[in-house]
């Protein structure tokens, strides 16, 4: 599945990204455009959305370069992955997923109705799906092995991992990141319900963010003017797809352990779009 790409040794390929080690040492991670849904990788790929993350990957970093430093060494890839991939410094990585909720959805709102709580973070009586929490909270997880999900856990069990100092510095990190990005994309119309990130250490000991960060992939971006709580928020990208899978006219029984039949070409053509106006949005530049 993953390209030969010319002077890079590949390591790991996940649903969306393949990573290679070139030989400097460094890392080299291209985005494909494979989309999943439901943990299912999709066929066919969503033209150019491994660009469009990438260069949306990259603005973000760019927007939170005084928050703390990044993985980033250089935009000059192989010309077979040009605009798709990044190079990277390879960090010694914190096996927690960051994780950050300004809104509750998902897997922290049924954690939420089934005991009151996410992460081991009270939360008050009356939320919905869609509620904006009273303050962001830091919700990490786990990071699952292939094929299974990633689990929900408390900020002490992230202490038991990698040290209380260390979860301390990652908990503080991901909050301003979300601090910062979720004011940014609100001012573009944009909410941002919630993200995953990542952190990795240098040899010196230096914490820095890693893997991708804020895009539709690892986070959840709402339209601002339909935001409504109290049912499932309008999506910017995968839930086209989604919607799509799971309506009558795909013949899909989610239920079953079938894998999805293969996307229409007009499915494909208007995820691609949403991708397009999801990075136009926020950016404000052209793709
Ligand atoms: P999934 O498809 O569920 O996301 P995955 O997490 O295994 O699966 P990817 O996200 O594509 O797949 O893999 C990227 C991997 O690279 C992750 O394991 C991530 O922790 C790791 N990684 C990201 N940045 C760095 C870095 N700078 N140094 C070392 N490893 C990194
Ligand atoms: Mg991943």
């Amino acid at each position: 599945m993953p390209l030969d790409v010319p002077g890079a040794q590949h390591l790991h390929s996940g649903k969306v990204r393949d990573l290679y080690e070139l030989e400097g040492g460094e890392l080299l991670m291209v985005a494909s455009d494979r989309i999943s849904a439901f943990d299912f990788v999709l066929s066919p790929g969503i033209p150019d959305k491994g660009e469009i993350l990438t260069r949306m990957s990259l603005w973000w970093f760019d927007q939170l370069l005084d928050i703390v430093p990044n993985h980033v060494i250089s935009t000059q890839v192989p010309e077979r992955v040009r605009g798709r991939a990044l190079v990277c410094e390879k960090l010694e990585m914190f096996p927690v997923e960051c994780v950050v909720r300004g809104y509750l959805t998902g897997s922290g709102l049924a954690d939420y109705r089934a005991t009151g709580e996410v992460c081991g973070v009270a939360l008050p009586e009356g939320l919905v799906d869609g509620s904006r929490l009273p303050e962001p909270i830091f919700t990490p997880a786990t990071k699952a092995d292939l094929g299974e999900h990633d689990e929900n856990v408390s900020f002490e069990a992230i202490v038991e991992t990698i040290g209380r100092e260390a979860a301390e510095d990652v908990r503080t990190l991901t909050l301003e990141v979300y601090a910062r990005a979720e004011s940014v994309a609100r001012a573009r119309g944009i909410v941002l319900a919630d993200t995953k990130l990542e952190f990795g250490r240098r040899p010196d000991g230096t914490i820095v963010l890693a893997d991708e960060v804020l895009t539709p992939d690892s986070s959840r971006f709402w339209p601002a003017d339909t935001w409504e709580p109290g049912r499932a928020q309008a999506s910017y990208d995968k839930q086209y797809v989604r919607d799509w899978l799971v309506s009558p006219e795909s013949g899909w029984d989610r239920a079953s352990d079938t894998p999805p039949p293969d996307l229409p070409a007009e499915v494909v053509e208007v995820t691609r779009e949403r991708y397009v106006q999801a990075y136009e949005q926020l950016t404000g530049e052209r793709f």
